[in-house]
């Protein structure tokens, strides 16, 4: 099973150590045609204005449409959460529009700009080791989105089918759960398939 990480800008290598932890197999998409060879997408953190327009730039937007549109799972973590979201509050354009989620960039006060701490992240047993760097919020989400966890009463892991978004950094820390979480969706995502 092959899982690719949107190489375009941010924090890629990290991820594909992770990815590499649950046992599959981690490699950086730097073209559309190399969605073709993976399974399931990570689109890392980073700065979401910049990741937006290469994903123009490079045809991205449509591919990745594409991509997810037959049910391949996708993983936005910080910046890959706001360019999955289909609104950004303050009226910045959207970029994928995939997700029903509305979020918050830098939604955490500037003295929190980034900060850990131990969450609890439905569907893993134990708290999961949350890195937060001038993280978004999820502010809304529609009815086919369910939240898999909250930080002082605000979203910042949830799910739409074969969605997955979160707003702090899962490849920063040795805890890979969440990147095992991902790679059984990937896994169910490929056996129904066939
Ligand atoms: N603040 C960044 C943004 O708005 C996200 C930060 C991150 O990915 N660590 O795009």
């Amino acid at each position: 099973m092959k899982i690719g990480v949107l190489a375009l800008q941010g924090a890629v290598t990290e991820h594909i150590v992770s990815i590499g932890k649950t046992g599959a197999e981690g490699t950086p998409i730097k073209r559309v045609e190399q969605l073709d060879e993976v399974d399931g997408l990570i689109i890392p953190g980073g700065e979401s204005t910049t990741i937006g327009k290469l994903m123009r730039k490079y045809g991205f937007i449509d591919a990745i449409r594409e991509f997810a549109g037959q049910g391949k799972p996708v993983f936005g973590t910080c910046a890959g959460l706001i360019v999955l979201a289909k609104e950004i509050v303050g009226g910045e354009s959207a970029h994928l529009e995939l997700m029903d989620i509305t979020v918050q960039r830098n939604a955490f006060g500037r003295q929190r700009e980034s900060f850990e701490c131990d969450l609890d992240v439905k569907g893993i047993d134990e708290p999961v080791r949350a890195v937060f760097i001038r993280a978004p919020l999820i502010e809304k989400v529609g009815p086919n989105v369910e939240v898999l966890s909250v930080y002082n009463d605000e979203i910042v892991t949830a799910r739409e089918g074969n969605l997955l978004v979160s707003s702090f950094h899962p490849e920063l820390t040795d805890d890979y759960r969440l990147h095992q979480y991902f790679a059984d969706m990937v896994q169910a995502a490929g056996s129904t398939e066939q």
